[in-house]
């Protein structure tokens, strides 16, 4: 599973990084980015996948390999 922020996108918001703090935060201009390492994750993605519905811009994608 691979995890990816849209810059483009994101508006700030927070609402991945309030929802999935282990995975995304925020860089000095408030947009969001995933931490490092964490882009990849074999984990039970309930928290990711929230991240995905709470952003309101749908700047959150989850893939699969
Ligand atoms: S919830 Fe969406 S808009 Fe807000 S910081 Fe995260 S990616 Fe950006």
């Amino acid at each position: 599973m691979r995890i990816q922020v849209d810059k483009e996108r994101c508006v700030g918001a927070g609402m991945c990084a309030l929802t999935a703090p282990d995975v995304f935060t925020q860089d000095d201009d408030g947009f969001s980015e995933v931490l490092p390492g964490r882009a990849e994750t074999t984990g039970e993605p309930t928290l990711v996948k929230e991240a995905v519905r709470a952003c309101p811009v749908g700047a959150v994608s989850v893939t699969q390999d």
